[in-house]
């Protein structure tokens, strides 16, 4: 962009339509994080996050509709309390507004720059593109991060938890089937580029802890589509369909390796433009034939 051309004011919300902001730039980054985090709270195989200068974001609705979460001594999560999405994080002393990507509609004009916290990446992902890989944070962000403790694997079993922990399941089985879904809701909904997600039998799947309220939010107009996350620390967890017989298992949440990678990408024809897709796995402008 000329630095004569007016920045981009983008249009950002939740799935619910409660939170909106905006945000012009000039974008100064973006950047896929894989960390164990981000993984929980978007429900996402990772978090796709772009930066500003604070002074160019503005909310423009349900700023008192958010609710935050202290992931860490100086962390914190915010998400909307009807939908679960996430929203962004002002960071005044770093003077950048940290939005994701996936809530915002329109080109930001930047790309994705960097993977970080590879490290901790979900063990069934496989990165693909030739953008550089940190383990961590890159130096150059003079913060450091906070993992969750390791979770044993059990045979036979995937397991996974929300951010807080007060939430845990455990799946057994192979899924009936699973796929990155490129579609907007999945992409608002899960505050990511898209969503990974493997349905799996009712019979198949239990929650071990309930220790928090689990809301869910379905989209008025759809057949099926919603979201359920944990109340307290705004995590997706699987959400339990008995109309479709199903239970749908965010992939990019759990804590051991479910052994199962997305099978296809579905709805690519409404990806977002900022993404894009260097895997081999088939590809399906909509819904799969059945
Ligand atoms: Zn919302
Ligand atoms: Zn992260
Ligand atoms: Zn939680």
């Amino acid at each position: 962009m000329s630095p004569n051309q007016a920045a981009p004011q983008l249009h950002g919300s939740c799935l619910c339509g409660a939170v909106t902001y905006q945000i012009g730039g000039p974008f100064n980054m973006m950047v896929h994080c894989h960390c164990s985090m981000c993984r929980k709270h978007h429900g996402a195989a990772f978090a796709t996050f772009v930066g500003a200068p604070l002074m160019s974001f503005k909310w423009l609705s349900g700023e008192d509709q958010i609710s935050s979460y202290a992931s860490s001594e100086k962390g914190r999560r915010n998400s909307c309390k009807h939908c679960g999405s996430v929203t962004p994080l002002l960071l005044e002393e770093m003077d950048l507004a940290l939005v994701p990507a996936g809530n915002l509609d329109g080109d930001p004009g930047i790309r994705p720059q960097v993977h970080v916290f590879v490290g901790s990446k979900a063990p069934w992902y496989k990165i693909t593109d030739d953008l550089p890989q940190h383990e961590e944070f890159p130096p150059e962000f003079g913060v450091g991060g906070v993992e969750r403790p390791v979770v044993e694997p059990r045979e036979g079993v995937a397991l996974g938890s929300c951010l807080c922990g007060s939430i845990a399941y455990e799946i057994k089985g192979a899924p009936l089937r699973s796929a990155n879904c490129h579609c907007s809701r999945c992409r608002r909904g899960r505050s990511a580029a898209h969503a990974s997600n493997a349905f799996y039998k009712l019979d198949d799947f239990r929650f071990t802890r309930q220790d928090a309220e689990i809301r869910d939010y379905k989209v008025p107009d759809a057949r099926f589509f919603g979201v359920s996350f944990c109340a307290k620390c705004g995590s997706t967890v699987p959400r339990v369909s008995k109309e479709r017989g199903a239970v749908v298992v965010a992939l990019g949440p759990l804590d051991t390796d479910p052994g199962v990678q997305p099978a296809m990408h579905i709805y690519v024809g409404n990806k977002a433009c900022w993404f894009e897709i260097t895997d081999t796995t088939p590809q399906f402008e909509t819904a799969p034939p059945v």
